[in-house]
């Protein structure tokens, strides 16, 4: 059945034919910069004039940018609403994929023609419920998101210069929404950018028999997704998905495996959750954007953080070592960000143990040195990344206060000095929320007073951490 009799075709028929369309060997895997590309933006601009849809800003559909001296293409529509047509929801989906290598199509069925499918359909919706909505409504089939989000950037840029960004309420991106069944559930990452935004999607998908997962916040800092632009000028975002089940970048994400009865629940889910956002003059932003596309450090980060490692005694007169035995220590952390530079210290409750050599019977019971202390380590660090996400290399000091200390055979005459000191360093990197350290400490003040100048060596801690 041709395109030209949409109306004799349901929804989820439609949303099978654009699919295929997209991820046929024609198409050649549309990759952004090639006439593949563009044979699939003559066929979004002749749905968008289909579905109804008018040209955004001027009258072309297709809004040309350049990047590295590179032209590439978005195809952008818009539904007008009503008494607050000058805000605008923006949905995006990217169309381009990732071509043909070695000889072989990468058809990009799940990624993205399912999300451009839905696009379509979900335009088709709004402009058949114009009445209904108050803010105004962008459709943005995005270029070149494989090679670097390229797409969406350019356009949150050219909102940004032309009605303000301030005007955009909602950017909601639509990325691989074809295997619905098969994960078993719709992604909705970003809830917490909206006020109320966990409810507003739940109440939604209930008229839908949906099941949505709401995440907070997009957190993953190696996934790029078309909200990043926008999010990053505080837009609310949400990231749709249903999640990377498909056969991801690979030449198996093929038109037949897509679940066109979930796609087409998706769409209308979408379709609804759009005319909601659209029509509440009460929706707005919590405020809030992710780490990860926050452009400022917070200034103070705080955390709980939990270490293992192995505690030695050293004897640096007799050049001796005792082998390290494991220790482990819990507490607290807080970090100031200067920029590259930074200050961390902790609150750490410490107990460390060392196997302590039988000097007289090599092969007797070795005995064991165990100690309690409230230790505090405090570094200067240099340090590199964004918003949340860092790597760092940190050194400086520590001070124990030893509560609790002993031997397990034999106690010695020597007498524990509970107040210990001495170098600390630290390497570790932040993907909020988790923190990973690597930390070292090399114990400078004597541990026994009046004896060998025994000293601990706490080496190869590995700390993991939740940051708040
Ligand atoms: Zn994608």
């Amino acid at each position: 059945m041709s395109v030209l009799d949409a109306s004799a075709q349901t929804r989820q028929e439609r949303l099978a034919e654009y699919v295929y369309y997209f991820a046929s060997d024609s198409l050649r895997g549309r990759k952004a910069g090639t006439p593949y590309a563009e044979k699939a933006r003559y066929y979004i601009v002749a749905r968008y004039k289909e579905v109804g849809l008018k040209p955004f800003l001027n009258n072309d559909f297709v809004v040309p940018f350049s990047k590295e001296g590179v032209q590439f293409a978005n195809v952008i529509g818009v539904v007008e609403g009503n008494s607050l047509k000058d805000e605008y929801i923006v949905l995006g989906a990217h169309f381009d994929h990732l071509g043909v290598k070695n000889g072989e199509v990468y058809p990009g069925a799940d990624d993205n023609a399912s999300g451009s499918a839905a696009l379509i359909e979900i335009a088709r919706e709004l402009c058949a419920n114009r009445d209904q909505l108050q803010r105004s409504v962008i459709i943005a089939a995005f270029d070149a998101e494989e090679l670097g989000l390229y797409g969406s950037s350019a356009f949150a840029e050219l909102l940004d210069a032309t009605i303000g960004i301030d005007k955009v309420k909602l950017m909601m991106s639509v990325d691989m929404v074809g295997w619905y069944r098969q994960s078993g559930k719709l992604v909705m990452d970003g809830t917490a950018t909206i006020r109320d935004g966990k409810k507003l999607v739940k109440s939604v998908a209930e008229r839908h028999a949906i099941n949505v997962r709401a995440k907070p916040f997009e957190n993953s800092p190696i996934t790029a997704t078309d909200t990043e632009g926008f999010a990053e000028r505080h837009v609310p975002t949400l990231a749709v998905t249903t999640g990377l089940k498909s056969p991801y970048h690979k030449p198996g994400d093929k038109p037949e495996l897509i679940d066109y009865e979930g796609l087409d629940k998706v769409t209308g889910y979408l379709a609804d959750l759009a005319e909601t956002t659209a029509s509440d003059p009460g929706f707005e932003s919590s405020g809030k954007v992710a780490h990860k596309h926050g452009d400022k450090e917070p200034l103070f980060e705080g955390g709980i953080v939990m270490s293992a490692g192995g505690t030695s005694m050293r004897f640096p007169d007799a050049r001796m070592k005792t082998f390290p035995s494991s220790s482990l220590n819990a507490g607290l952390m807080g970090r100031f960000n200067f920029g590259v530079a930074g200050l961390q210290f902790n609150v750490l409750y410490d107990r460390a143990k060392s196997f302590f050599p039988n000097l007289d019977s090599p092969l007797g019971t070795a005995q064991q040195y165990t100690q309690q202390a409230v230790t505090v380590p405090a570094y200067l660090l240099l340090r590199a990344g964004k918003g949340g996400n860092s790597a760092y290399v940190g050194a400086g000091g520590y001070y124990s206060y030893a509560f609790q200390h002993g031997f397990s055979e034999v106690d010695p005459v020597w007498n524990v000095n509970p107040h210990q000191g001495g170098m600390a360093a630290v390497f570790g990197f932040q993907l909020s929320p988790v923190l990973i350290e690597w930390s070292f400490r090399w114990q400078l003040s004597r541990l026994f007073t009046g004896q060998d100048n025994a000293r601990l060596s706490y080496g190869s801690y590995i700390t993991i951490g939740w940051v708040f």
